[in-house]
Protein backbone atom coordinates (compact mmCIF):
# COMPACT_ATOMS: atom_id res chain seq x y z
CA UNK A 1 0.00 0.00 0.00
CA UNK A 2 1.93 2.88 -1.37
CA UNK A 3 -0.47 5.87 -0.31
CA UNK A 4 -0.63 7.09 3.51
CA UNK A 5 -3.48 5.62 5.49
CA UNK A 6 -5.34 7.41 8.15
CA UNK A 7 -6.32 5.60 11.43
CA UNK A 8 -9.28 6.21 12.89
CA UNK A 9 -9.84 4.82 16.72
CA UNK A 10 -12.95 4.61 18.06
CA UNK A 11 -13.23 5.32 21.89
CA UNK A 12 -16.59 3.90 23.39
CA UNK A 13 -16.53 5.74 26.58
CA UNK A 14 -18.77 8.79 28.11
CA UNK A 15 -19.10 10.05 31.47
CA UNK A 16 -22.94 10.74 30.61
CA UNK A 17 -25.39 10.16 27.13
CA UNK A 18 -26.64 13.25 25.63
CA UNK A 19 -30.10 12.86 24.20
CA UNK A 20 -29.86 13.76 20.53
CA UNK A 21 -26.46 11.42 20.68
CA UNK A 22 -26.75 7.93 19.18
CA UNK A 23 -22.72 7.27 18.39
CA UNK A 24 -21.61 3.63 20.20
CA UNK A 25 -20.26 4.89 23.67
CA UNK A 26 -21.16 3.34 27.63
CA UNK A 27 -21.11 5.32 30.56
CA UNK A 28 -19.97 4.04 34.19
CA UNK A 29 -16.88 1.74 32.58
CA UNK A 30 -14.25 1.02 35.61
CA UNK A 31 -10.45 1.59 35.03
CA UNK A 32 -9.56 -1.93 34.18
CA UNK A 33 -11.93 -1.71 31.48
CA UNK A 34 -9.98 1.38 29.87
CA UNK A 35 -6.90 -1.19 30.41
CA UNK A 36 -8.85 -4.06 28.26
CA UNK A 37 -10.02 -1.92 25.43
CA UNK A 38 -6.25 -0.42 25.42
CA UNK A 39 -4.51 -3.60 25.29
CA UNK A 40 -7.33 -4.65 22.05
CA UNK A 41 -6.22 -1.06 20.36
CA UNK A 42 -2.28 -1.80 20.73
CA UNK A 43 -2.79 -5.62 19.89
CA UNK A 44 -5.18 -4.40 16.43
CA UNK A 45 -2.73 -2.19 15.60
CA UNK A 46 0.32 -4.63 15.68
CA UNK A 47 -2.18 -7.22 13.71
CA UNK A 48 -2.97 -4.42 10.50
CA UNK A 49 0.55 -3.68 10.49
CA UNK A 50 1.66 -7.17 9.51
CA UNK A 51 -1.38 -7.26 7.06
CA UNK A 52 -0.72 -4.00 5.59
CA UNK A 53 2.64 -4.47 5.64
CA UNK A 54 5.06 -1.03 5.28
CA UNK A 55 1.61 0.98 5.31
CA UNK A 56 2.50 4.19 6.99
CA UNK A 57 0.09 6.70 8.34
CA UNK A 58 -0.16 10.26 8.14
CA UNK A 59 -3.41 10.80 10.44
CA UNK A 60 -4.15 9.49 13.63
CA UNK A 61 -7.83 10.31 14.77
CA UNK A 62 -9.06 9.58 18.85
CA UNK A 63 -13.09 9.92 18.18
CA UNK A 64 -15.84 8.73 20.12
CA UNK A 65 -17.70 8.55 22.85
CA UNK A 66 -14.98 10.90 24.96
CA UNK A 67 -11.65 9.89 24.20
CA UNK A 68 -9.83 11.99 27.04
CA UNK A 69 -11.78 9.50 29.32
CA UNK A 70 -9.06 6.73 28.85
CA UNK A 71 -6.50 9.39 30.31
CA UNK A 72 -3.21 10.93 28.96
CA UNK A 73 -0.78 7.59 30.04
CA UNK A 74 -3.41 5.27 27.76
CA UNK A 75 -3.69 7.42 24.86
CA UNK A 76 0.16 7.95 24.59
CA UNK A 77 0.84 4.31 24.81
CA UNK A 78 -1.64 3.70 21.72
CA UNK A 79 0.27 7.00 19.85
CA UNK A 80 3.31 4.98 20.83
CA UNK A 81 2.26 1.70 19.24
CA UNK A 82 0.84 3.33 16.21
CA UNK A 83 4.22 5.31 15.85
CA UNK A 84 6.02 2.13 15.99
CA UNK A 85 3.55 -0.01 13.44
CA UNK A 86 2.86 3.06 10.90
CA UNK A 87 5.72 6.00 11.29
CA UNK A 88 3.40 8.69 11.84
CA UNK A 89 5.97 11.33 10.39
CA UNK A 90 4.89 14.31 10.18
CA UNK A 91 1.23 13.08 10.99
CA UNK A 92 -1.56 15.10 12.37
CA UNK A 93 -2.88 13.34 15.30
CA UNK A 94 -6.02 15.16 16.39
CA UNK A 95 -8.62 13.65 19.83
CA UNK A 96 -11.79 14.64 20.39
CA UNK A 97 -13.01 16.36 23.79
CA UNK A 98 -15.37 17.72 25.73
CA UNK A 99 -15.04 21.05 27.91
CA UNK A 100 -16.00 20.48 31.63
CA UNK A 101 -13.38 17.88 31.45
CA UNK A 102 -10.24 17.74 33.58
CA UNK A 103 -8.15 18.49 30.34
CA UNK A 104 -4.63 19.71 31.00
CA UNK A 105 -3.11 16.99 31.89
CA UNK A 106 -4.53 14.72 29.53
CA UNK A 107 -3.69 17.36 26.77
CA UNK A 108 -0.21 17.61 28.11
CA UNK A 109 0.60 13.45 28.08
CA UNK A 110 -1.29 14.00 24.09
CA UNK A 111 1.14 16.48 23.03
CA UNK A 112 4.35 14.64 24.23
CA UNK A 113 3.19 11.90 22.96
CA UNK A 114 3.09 13.80 19.40
CA UNK A 115 -0.76 14.49 19.60
CA UNK A 116 -1.05 17.95 17.99
CA UNK A 117 -4.71 18.80 17.68
CA UNK A 118 -8.03 18.69 19.41
CA UNK A 119 -11.75 19.03 18.38
CA UNK A 120 -13.29 20.46 20.94
CA UNK A 121 -17.43 19.62 21.51
CA UNK A 122 -18.29 22.57 22.29
CA UNK A 123 -21.98 22.71 20.83
CA UNK A 124 -23.28 26.18 21.96
CA UNK A 125 -22.57 29.37 23.98
CA UNK A 126 -26.14 29.94 25.14
CA UNK A 127 -26.48 28.16 28.26
CA UNK A 128 -30.01 27.58 27.69
CA UNK A 129 -29.33 25.58 24.61
CA UNK A 130 -26.26 23.51 26.02
CA UNK A 131 -28.97 22.52 29.69
CA UNK A 132 -31.46 21.55 26.55
CA UNK A 133 -29.06 19.48 24.42
CA UNK A 134 -28.15 17.62 28.01
CA UNK A 135 -24.42 19.00 28.19
CA UNK A 136 -22.72 19.11 31.01
CA UNK A 137 -20.49 22.53 30.39
CA UNK A 138 -21.28 25.81 30.29
CA UNK A 139 -19.75 28.28 28.05
CA UNK A 140 -17.08 29.19 29.77
CA UNK A 141 -15.70 25.51 30.09
CA UNK A 142 -15.08 25.98 26.37
CA UNK A 143 -12.31 29.02 27.06
CA UNK A 144 -11.02 26.81 29.73
CA UNK A 145 -10.66 23.70 27.28
CA UNK A 146 -8.73 25.65 24.35
CA UNK A 147 -6.78 27.31 27.04
CA UNK A 148 -5.79 24.04 28.19
CA UNK A 149 -5.14 22.89 24.65
CA UNK A 150 -2.79 25.92 24.27
CA UNK A 151 -1.20 25.72 27.03
CA UNK A 152 -0.17 22.00 26.09
CA UNK A 153 1.67 24.09 23.38
CA UNK A 154 -1.25 22.35 20.69
CA UNK A 155 -2.40 25.37 18.37
CA UNK A 156 -4.69 23.23 15.95
CA UNK A 157 -8.02 23.42 17.61
CA UNK A 158 -11.31 22.98 16.23
CA UNK A 159 -14.66 23.47 17.44
CA UNK A 160 -17.95 21.51 16.78
CA UNK A 161 -21.39 23.75 17.43
CA UNK A 162 -24.92 22.83 16.61
CA UNK A 163 -26.90 24.16 14.32
CA UNK A 164 -31.04 24.02 14.95
CA UNK A 165 -30.75 23.34 18.61
CA UNK A 166 -34.60 22.99 20.06
CA UNK A 167 -35.77 25.59 22.18
CA UNK A 168 -37.25 25.27 25.72
CA UNK A 169 -40.13 27.48 24.49
CA UNK A 170 -41.63 28.37 20.74
CA UNK A 171 -39.52 30.93 19.15
CA UNK A 172 -39.88 33.15 15.86
CA UNK A 173 -38.04 32.05 13.04
CA UNK A 174 -35.50 35.61 12.85
CA UNK A 175 -34.88 34.19 16.61
CA UNK A 176 -33.83 30.66 15.93
CA UNK A 177 -31.83 32.78 13.19
CA UNK A 178 -30.63 35.05 15.46
CA UNK A 179 -29.25 32.05 17.92
CA UNK A 180 -27.03 30.06 15.18
CA UNK A 181 -25.23 33.18 14.11
CA UNK A 182 -24.78 34.33 17.93
CA UNK A 183 -23.03 30.37 18.19
CA UNK A 184 -21.10 30.73 14.87
CA UNK A 185 -20.12 34.35 15.83
CA UNK A 186 -19.19 33.45 19.16
CA UNK A 187 -17.09 30.12 18.32
CA UNK A 188 -15.28 32.36 15.17
CA UNK A 189 -14.51 34.89 18.17
CA UNK A 190 -12.36 32.13 19.69
CA UNK A 191 -9.97 32.15 16.53
CA UNK A 192 -9.70 29.01 16.55
CA UNK A 193 -8.22 27.28 13.37
CA UNK A 194 -11.13 25.20 12.20
CA UNK A 195 -15.30 24.74 13.30
CA UNK A 196 -17.70 21.83 12.12
CA UNK A 197 -21.00 23.60 12.24
CA UNK A 198 -23.56 20.66 11.91
CA UNK A 199 -27.53 20.63 11.81
CA UNK A 200 -28.93 18.27 14.91
CA UNK A 201 -30.90 15.75 13.09
CA UNK A 202 -32.81 13.73 15.40
CA UNK A 203 -31.70 10.28 15.28
CA UNK A 204 -33.44 7.24 16.04
CA UNK A 205 -33.63 5.29 19.18
CA UNK A 206 -32.58 8.51 21.23
CA UNK A 207 -34.08 10.46 24.11
CA UNK A 208 -35.03 12.99 21.30
CA UNK A 209 -37.04 11.04 19.12
CA UNK A 210 -39.08 9.61 21.81
CA UNK A 211 -39.64 13.54 22.66
CA UNK A 212 -39.94 14.71 19.38
CA UNK A 213 -43.15 16.28 19.71
CA UNK A 214 -42.56 17.83 22.96
CA UNK A 215 -38.97 19.26 21.49
CA UNK A 216 -39.78 23.26 19.40
CA UNK A 217 -37.56 22.63 16.50
CA UNK A 218 -36.87 25.01 13.51
CA UNK A 219 -39.30 24.46 10.60
CA UNK A 220 -37.72 23.28 7.85
CA UNK A 221 -37.65 26.68 5.53
CA UNK A 222 -35.94 28.06 8.92
CA UNK A 223 -33.55 25.42 9.30
CA UNK A 224 -32.32 26.09 5.98
CA UNK A 225 -32.05 29.93 6.55
CA UNK A 226 -30.37 29.09 9.60
CA UNK A 227 -27.57 27.16 7.93
CA UNK A 228 -27.38 30.05 5.09
CA UNK A 229 -27.16 32.11 7.82
CA UNK A 230 -24.42 30.28 9.81
CA UNK A 231 -22.22 29.40 7.32
CA UNK A 232 -22.32 33.56 6.12
CA UNK A 233 -21.21 34.10 9.57
CA UNK A 234 -18.46 31.85 9.47
CA UNK A 235 -17.19 33.26 6.70
CA UNK A 236 -17.10 37.25 7.29
CA UNK A 237 -14.71 35.90 10.30
CA UNK A 238 -12.38 34.29 8.23
CA UNK A 239 -13.40 30.67 7.66
CA UNK A 240 -13.65 29.12 4.28
CA UNK A 241 -15.78 26.17 4.03
CA UNK A 242 -14.37 23.22 2.26
CA UNK A 243 -17.26 20.49 3.30
CA UNK A 244 -21.29 20.62 4.16
CA UNK A 245 -20.27 21.26 7.60
CA UNK A 246 -16.62 22.49 7.94
CA UNK A 247 -14.49 25.80 7.95
CA UNK A 248 -11.24 26.31 8.27
CA UNK A 249 -8.67 28.98 8.87
CA UNK A 250 -6.31 28.87 5.39
CA UNK A 251 -4.04 25.84 6.00
CA UNK A 252 -6.35 24.21 8.96
CA UNK A 253 -8.57 21.58 6.60
CA UNK A 254 -8.65 18.29 8.70
CA UNK A 255 -6.21 16.28 6.95
CA UNK A 256 -7.96 13.01 8.10
CA UNK A 257 -11.54 13.85 7.61
CA UNK A 258 -10.70 14.67 3.67
CA UNK A 259 -9.53 11.25 3.63
CA UNK A 260 -12.99 10.05 3.94
CA UNK A 261 -14.39 12.05 1.11
CA UNK A 262 -11.67 11.50 -0.91
CA UNK A 263 -11.79 7.78 -0.56
CA UNK A 264 -8.40 7.38 0.43
CA UNK A 265 -7.66 4.05 2.27
CA UNK A 266 -8.06 4.38 6.77
CA UNK A 267 -8.51 1.56 9.03
CA UNK A 268 -10.87 2.20 11.65
CA UNK A 269 -9.82 0.59 14.86
CA UNK A 270 -13.08 -0.14 18.08
CA UNK A 271 -16.01 -1.25 18.28
CA UNK A 272 -18.08 0.79 15.44
CA UNK A 273 -15.23 1.65 14.19
CA UNK A 274 -15.46 1.65 10.16
CA UNK A 275 -12.22 1.09 7.58
CA UNK A 276 -11.87 1.79 4.06
CA UNK A 277 -8.44 -0.43 2.73
CA UNK A 278 -7.72 -1.58 -0.44
CA UNK A 279 -10.68 -0.86 -2.09
CA UNK A 280 -12.85 -3.09 0.85
CA UNK A 281 -14.64 -1.59 3.56
CA UNK A 282 -15.62 -2.93 6.99
CA UNK A 283 -16.03 -2.47 10.88
CA UNK A 284 -16.12 -3.69 13.99
CA UNK A 285 -19.49 -4.61 15.83
CA UNK A 286 -20.78 -1.53 18.16
CA UNK A 287 -20.10 -4.22 21.25
CA UNK A 288 -17.45 -3.58 23.78
CA UNK A 289 -17.01 -7.09 24.82
CA UNK A 290 -16.78 -8.47 21.93
CA UNK A 291 -13.90 -6.05 20.46
CA UNK A 292 -11.73 -6.92 23.68
CA UNK A 293 -12.20 -10.94 23.35
CA UNK A 294 -10.70 -10.03 19.59
CA UNK A 295 -13.68 -10.59 17.65
CA UNK A 296 -12.94 -10.02 13.33
CA UNK A 297 -14.29 -7.10 11.53
CA UNK A 298 -17.67 -7.65 9.13
CA UNK A 299 -17.61 -6.72 5.99
CA UNK A 300 -20.00 -3.74 5.17
CA UNK A 301 -22.67 -4.16 2.77
CA UNK A 302 -22.64 -7.01 -0.07
CA UNK A 303 -19.46 -5.85 -1.87
CA UNK A 304 -16.97 -7.87 -2.95
CA UNK A 305 -15.54 -5.97 -6.01
CA UNK A 306 -12.35 -3.77 -5.43
CA UNK A 307 -13.18 -1.18 -7.54
CA UNK A 308 -14.42 2.48 -6.50
CA UNK A 309 -18.16 3.26 -8.97
CA UNK A 310 -17.88 6.42 -10.19
CA UNK A 311 -21.26 6.98 -8.21
CA UNK A 312 -19.64 6.28 -5.32
CA UNK A 313 -16.93 8.86 -6.40
CA UNK A 314 -19.43 11.26 -7.31
CA UNK A 315 -21.37 10.77 -4.33
CA UNK A 316 -18.13 11.27 -1.98
CA UNK A 317 -16.69 14.43 -3.70
CA UNK A 318 -19.44 16.64 -3.97
CA UNK A 319 -19.65 16.60 -0.20
CA UNK A 320 -16.53 19.08 -0.98
CA UNK A 321 -16.89 22.52 -2.04
CA UNK A 322 -14.34 21.61 -4.65
CA UNK A 323 -16.75 19.18 -5.60
CA UNK A 324 -15.96 16.34 -8.46
CA UNK A 325 -13.14 17.90 -11.05
CA UNK A 326 -12.53 16.76 -14.54
CA UNK A 327 -8.55 16.62 -13.36
CA UNK A 328 -9.50 14.22 -10.25
CA UNK A 329 -12.22 12.04 -12.41
CA UNK A 330 -9.57 11.61 -14.98
CA UNK A 331 -7.09 10.59 -12.70
CA UNK A 332 -9.17 7.87 -10.80
CA UNK A 333 -11.37 6.69 -13.64
CA UNK A 334 -8.82 7.60 -16.89
CA UNK A 335 -11.60 9.78 -18.30
CA UNK A 336 -13.26 13.28 -17.53
CA UNK A 337 -16.31 13.67 -15.64
CA UNK A 338 -18.98 11.36 -18.26
CA UNK A 339 -21.26 13.86 -20.41
CA UNK A 340 -24.55 12.19 -19.09
CA UNK A 341 -23.57 13.71 -15.41
CA UNK A 342 -23.45 17.01 -17.29
CA UNK A 343 -27.05 16.70 -18.97
CA UNK A 344 -28.20 15.93 -15.78
CA UNK A 345 -26.45 18.96 -13.74
CA UNK A 346 -27.82 21.14 -16.79
CA UNK A 347 -31.42 20.33 -15.53
CA UNK A 348 -30.81 21.34 -11.96
CA UNK A 349 -31.39 24.86 -10.95
CA UNK A 350 -28.10 27.35 -11.07
CA UNK A 351 -28.66 28.46 -7.36
CA UNK A 352 -28.01 24.53 -6.10
CA UNK A 353 -25.29 23.54 -8.53
CA UNK A 354 -22.63 24.82 -11.00
CA UNK A 355 -21.43 22.66 -13.51
CA UNK A 356 -18.63 23.98 -15.66
CA UNK A 357 -15.15 22.79 -17.30
CA UNK A 358 -13.65 22.21 -13.50
CA UNK A 359 -16.50 20.15 -12.90
CA UNK A 360 -19.68 19.68 -10.87
CA UNK A 361 -20.11 21.25 -7.55
CA UNK A 362 -22.66 21.83 -5.04
CA UNK A 363 -23.09 25.78 -4.10
CA UNK A 364 -24.82 26.05 -0.31
CA UNK A 365 -28.13 25.89 -0.96
CA UNK A 366 -27.12 22.66 -2.72
CA UNK A 367 -25.48 21.48 0.46
CA UNK A 368 -29.02 21.95 1.99
CA UNK A 369 -30.72 19.35 -0.52
CA UNK A 370 -27.04 17.33 -1.15
CA UNK A 371 -29.20 14.38 -1.10
CA UNK A 372 -32.19 14.87 -3.71
CA UNK A 373 -29.69 16.66 -5.89
CA UNK A 374 -27.02 13.28 -5.29
CA UNK A 375 -30.02 11.55 -6.03
CA UNK A 376 -30.87 13.12 -9.26
CA UNK A 377 -27.25 13.20 -10.86
CA UNK A 378 -26.89 9.95 -10.36
CA UNK A 379 -29.72 8.60 -11.33
CA UNK A 380 -29.60 5.90 -14.08
S1 LIG B 1 -20.28 13.26 24.88
FE1 LIG B 1 -20.34 13.08 22.63
S2 LIG B 1 -20.24 10.87 22.20
FE2 LIG B 1 -20.73 11.13 24.39
S3 LIG B 1 -22.96 11.00 24.45
FE3 LIG B 1 -22.45 13.19 24.32
S4 LIG B 1 -22.44 13.62 22.10
FE4 LIG B 1 -22.39 11.40 22.32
Amino acid sequence: MSKPIGIYIHVPFCQSKCPYCDFYSLTGQSASIFDDYTEAVIRLLALWSGRLSGARADTLYFGGGTPTLLGGERLAEIIKAAGRHFGLEGAEITIEANPGDSLEPVFSAFAQAGGNRVSIGAQSFNQEQLRVLGRRHNPADVRAAIEAALSAGIRNISVDIMLCVPTPEPETPDRQIELAVQSASDAAKLRVKHISAYMLKIEKNTPFSDRKGELFLPSEDTAAEIYLAACLELERQGYRQYEISNFAAPGYICRHNLKYWNLEPYLGIGPAAHSYLDGRRFYYTANLDAFISGCAPVPEGDRITKKITEQEYIMLKLRLAEGVTNQGFLERFSHPIPKKYYRRASLIPSEYLTADSKGIRLNRRGFLLSNTIIARLLDD
